[in-house]
């Protein structure tokens, strides 16, 4: 089992088998989402994007075209959320301090 995280949440994708040098194809199941346990999919939008989409919660996250194996997305979802947490980083500290709060 392996798994890649999606997003800043920690929403993590289960890809059973599937190594890093694996092709994600267009319109095919690419793994479950891990405690949702939907199935994701994969399907182009545009010419320049594609979406991983849950059946079963909704999730949806938009892809560029070149993130086309299960290795590119690994680091493209790492980026982006390093991206996200660096640009977020008051925000988020807020958010923390608002729930411990609570
Ligand atoms: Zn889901």
């Amino acid at each position: 089992m392996h798994t890649i995280i999606l997003n800043e949440l920690g929403e993590e994708l289960d890809i059973e088998g599937y190594g890093d040098g694996n092709n994600l194809v267009n319109f095919t199941y690419i793994g479950k989402h891990f405690l949702c346990r939907g199935s994701v999919e994969f399907f182009a939008v545009s010419t320049t994007y594609n979406v991983l989409q849950c059946r079963q919660c909704s999730l949806r996250i938009n892809v560029p075209k070149e993130v086309d194996t299960y290795g590119k997305l690994r680091k493209w979802c790492a980026y982006e959320i390093e991206y996200y947490i660096r640009n977020n980083k008051a925000r988020l500290e807020n958010m923390s301090v608002f729930a411990r709060s609570m």
